[in-house]
């Protein structure tokens, strides 16, 4: 029997109405094949960085449970992405979607593709925040406890959007 992994999936978004934007992608992951959307956090605004006068950027995280393979699930992922990319009939705009995987069960991979702990997620906190809210007694591969990031990552601006 192929074994079921569970996965946190990093989800961001800066244009285009970046809430529908992650808000669809978290559907479309419910969606995939070979995959079960297990929970999703709330969705967190965050300030742009650098010039002011771009859209806020969301993020959320999803706990996803799949027997694909890392890669696959990579390449699933990619085609998401690939499928919000496009704003206007036969124009390609900036991107709209941005899926990360945080984490591949207890797995540790470093290829050309795929760096799983995505390799900033320990800093970041609309990483962080977001996955302490669907999965606060986290403990990451090498055994550093989620607990112990947070406590070194203020939320800051980061802002949980209550629905
Ligand atoms: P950041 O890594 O800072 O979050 P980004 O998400 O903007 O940057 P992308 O342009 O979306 O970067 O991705 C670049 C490449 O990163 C992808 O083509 C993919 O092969 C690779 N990659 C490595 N590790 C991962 C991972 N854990 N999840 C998703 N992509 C990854
Ligand atoms: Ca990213
Ligand atoms: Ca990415």
């Amino acid at each position: 029997m192929t074994e079921t992994i569970r996965c946190y999936i990093g989800l961001g978004s800066n244009l285009n109405d970046p809430q529908a934007q992650v808000r669809e992608a978290l559907e479309q992951l419910a969606a995939l094949a070979d995959c079960e959307l297990v929970a999703a956090s709330s969705l967190y605004r965050s300030d742009p960085v650098g010039p002011q006068d771009q859209p806020d950027f969301i993020n959320a995280v999803a706990e996803l449970h799949t027997t694909l393979d890392a890669e696959t699930l990579l390449d699933q992922l990619q085609a998401l992405e690939q499928s919000h990319h496009r704003v206007r009939e036969r124009y390609w705009g900036p991107r709209t979607l941005d899926l990360d995987i945080l984490l591949y069960g207890n797995e540790q991979i470093d290829t050309e593709r795929l760096c799983v702990p995505h390799r900033f997620m320990r800093e970041r906190g609309f990483v962080l925040w977001p996955l302490a809210e669907i999965a606060p007694e986290l403990i990451l591969p090498d055994g550093t406890a989620l607990s112990a990031l947070l406590a070194l990552c203020p939320m800051g601006t980061l802002e949980q959007i209550q629905l």
